[in-house]
C-alpha cells in the first residue's frame, strides 16, 4: 500500500532530496505514521530514521529549506532536531539496542531499518513510511501493526518480557496508549507487565509523572489506572490509591469500594474539565480514607478528618514523585481538603452565610471545587442522584447572588491594618489583627455589609471593647 498522500507537506519532499543528494535511505516512523493511518489529526512531532547518519541528514535538509533553519544537536544521543512550520522533526541514525540488567539505557550500534523497527516498543509504533525516491510513500510493516491498529491491539514486536524488561518504561506506554486510544493490550503483554512490574523501579519519577499526566489527560483515565492496579504497577507508584481498595464489612455494615469511586470520579470530572490539576485533584480526593478509616457500633465507617489528612498526603505523594511542589500542588490539596465543603453546605441548608464563607476559603478556585463535588456524585440511585445534583445547582446559585452582592472572592478587608492604626494611634500591634477578624467575622456571618463605612463602624465598636482611644477623642 503506498501513503504518499500522508506526506504532501514539503519537508518530506525536501527530505527525500536531501536523501537522494546524500546517496542515503531515510523513513518516517512511530508516532506520526501510527496516527495518520488512525486518522487522530496531524501529528506535530515527527521522526525520521536515517541509514546513516541522522545529524548529517538533518543539516542537509536544513540547507535545503527556505532561511536554513537552525540544527539543534544532540551528539550523546547521536540525533538532531529541527523546526520547520509548526512542525518539530527529528533526526536519528537506524540503530540496533542492547540492554542491561540495571538501566533503560541501552548500548547502541548502527544498525538497519529492521533492526531500527526491532527496537520500538510496539507494533503500531513501528510503521513506517518511505522517503526513498524510489518507493517514496510505501508502508513497511513488518510486524502487522497496520492490523493491529484494526483490531485495536497494543503488542510488542519482540518477546514481551525481553520488551519490557529492558525498559520497563515501555509498560507504562503500554498503558498510556491503551488508554488514550482505547485499545486492549494483549493477553502475552499484560502477563509480562505483571511479571516484571518491580523493574518500574528503574525509571526516574520524572519519567513516570509524564506517562501518569497523559493517562489523566485521557478521554476515560480509569482505563489506565485499572490497568495499572490489574498488573501491580500501581502498588508502586501511588499505593495511597491501592490502599483504597476493598469493602469491609462488620456486624452487616459495608463501606463502598473507595478505589473504584475515585476512579469514577476521575472519568466523570473528565467530561467537564481539561485542567489536569484539576483532574489530580479528583484521583486524590479521598486518599485521607484509609488512614482514618474507623468503625463503631453507634455510627458505622467513619473517616473522620479524611480531608486533612489527605492533603497532607498529597504534598508527601507529589514530593515522592518529584513533582512540582508549587502552587499546582497548593490548588489540589485545597480542593481535597475542602471536597467536603459543598456537601456538608447542602445537607445542612444553604445559608448565605455559609456561601461566603465557602467562596471566601476556595477564592477563585469555588467553581473547581463545585464541578469536583458534582462528580464526587457516584450513586446508582436515580432519585438520589437528581436531588445531590439538585442541592449543588442550588450551592453555584447562591454563589453567584452572594457574589455579586458581597463580592467575598478575593477578599480584601474593607478596612485596611494601615487605617485602623491611623485610627487608633496605634504602633503594628496584636489588636489590630483582633479588630480586622471581628470585622471579616461580621461581613461573612452577614451582621454587616462589605462596605467601608460599615466596616468602619464597627471597628470603632471593636477598638473601643479593647479598650483602645481614637485620635479624636484625645483631642
Ligand atoms: P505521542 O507523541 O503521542 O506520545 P509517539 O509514538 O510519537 O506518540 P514518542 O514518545 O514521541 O511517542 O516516541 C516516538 C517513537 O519512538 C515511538 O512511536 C516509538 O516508535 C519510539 N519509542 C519511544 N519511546 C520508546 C521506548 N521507550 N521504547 C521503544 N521505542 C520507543
Amino acid at each position: 500500500m503506498n501513503y504518499k498522500q500522508a506526506l504532501q507537506h514539503t519537508i518530506f519532499k525536501v527530505i527525500s532530496k536531501s536523501v537522494n543528494e546524500l546517496n542515503l535511505e531515510s523513513y518516517v516512523i512511530g508516532g506520526f505514521v501510527r496516527d495518520f493511518i488512525l486518522n487522530r489529526g496531524s501529528h506535530k512531532d515527527i521522526d525520521i530514521v536515517a541509514i546513516g547518519s541522522g545529524i548529517e541528514l538533518a543539516k542537509q535538509v536544513s540547507k535545503n529549506l527556505p532561511n536554513n533553519p537552525k540544527v539543534q544537536i544532540f551528539k550523546t544521543y547521536g540525533t538532531a532536531m529541527l523546526k520547520y512550520d509548526d512542525l518539530e522533526i527529528e533526526f536519528v541514525g537506524a540503530r540496533k539496542e542492547s540492554y542491561s540488567e540495571d538501566s533503560r539505557n541501552p548500548v547502541v550500534e548502527n544498525g538497519t531499518l529492521e533492526d531500527d523497527q526491532n527496537r520500538r516498543d510496539f507494533t503500531i509504533n513501528a510503521l513506517a513510511f518511505s522517503l526513498n525516491e524510489n518507493n517514496f510513500g510505501e508502508l513497511l510493516d513488518p510486524f502487522n501493526g497496520v492490523s493491529d491498529l484494526e483490531n485495536k491491539i497494543i503488542r510488542t514486536p519482540l518477546n514481551p518480557d525481553i520488551t519490557y524488561s529492558d525498559d520497563p518504561l515501555r509498560m507504562l506506554r503500554a498503558i498510556r496508549f491503551a488508554t488514550q486510544l482505547s485499545f486492549k493490550i494483549e493477553d502475552k503483554s499484560l502477563k509480562a507487565i505483571t511479571r516484571n512490574n518491580e523493574r518500574i523501579k528503574i525509571i526516574t519519577k520524572e519519567r513516570i509523572v509524564t506517562e501518569l499526566h497523559k493517562i489523566l489527560e485521557s478521554e476515560q483515565p480509569s482505563t489506565g489506572f485499572l490497568l495499572l492496579e490489574k498488573t501491580g504497577l500501581l502498588q508502586f507508584i501511588m499505593p495511597e490509591l491501592t490502599a483504597l481498595k476493598g469493602i469491609d464489612e462488620v456486624e452487616g455494615q459495608r463501606h463502598k469500594d473507595n478505589f473504584y469511586h475515585t476512579l469514577e470520579v476521575v472519568d466523570n470530572i473528565a467530561k467537564h474539565t481539561d485542567n489536569l490539576w484539576l483532574r489530580w485533584a479528583a484521583l486524590l480526593h479521598d486518599i485521607g480514607k484509609a488512614p482514618t478509616k474507623r468503625f463503631s457500633k453507634k455510627v458505622g465507617w467513619t473517616f473522620h478528618g479524611h480531608e486533612f489528612e489527605g492533603s497532607k498526603m498529597v504534598y508527601r505523594l507529589f514530593k515522592r514523585l518529584k513533582m512540582p511542589l508549587n502552587d499546582k500542588m497548593k490548588f489540589v490539596q485545597k480542593m481535597v481538603l475542602m471536597s467536603s465543603r459543598p456537601i456538608v453546605l447542602a445537607q445542612d441548608g444553604v445559608t448565605d452565610s455559609a456561601v461566603r464563607r465557602l467562596v471566601f476559603d476556595a477564592g477563585d478556585y469555588v467553581d473547581d471545587l463545585m464541578t469536583l463535588c458534582e462528580a464526587d456524585i457516584t450513586t446508582k440511585n436515580p432519585k438520589r442522584f437528581k436531588k445531590y445534583h439538585n442541592n449543588f445547582k442550588i450551592v453555584r446559585q447562591k454563589i453567584v447572588e452572594v457574589e455579586e452582592r458581597d463580592h467575598i472572592r478575593n477578599f480584601q478587608p474593607p478596612v485596611s491594618g494601615e487605617e485602623i492604626m491611623k485610627a487608633f494611634n496605634l504602633k503594628p500591634s496584636r489588636e489590630i489583627g483582633v479588630i480586622k477578624e471581628a470585622i471579616k467575622e461580621a461581613i461573612l456571618e452577614g451582621d454587616i455589609p462589605n462596605e467601608f463605612d460599615a466596616a468602619y463602624k464597627l471597628m470603632l465598636e471593636e477598638g473601643k471593647k479593647l479598650g483602645l482611644k481614637t485620635d479624636e477623642k484625645r483631642q
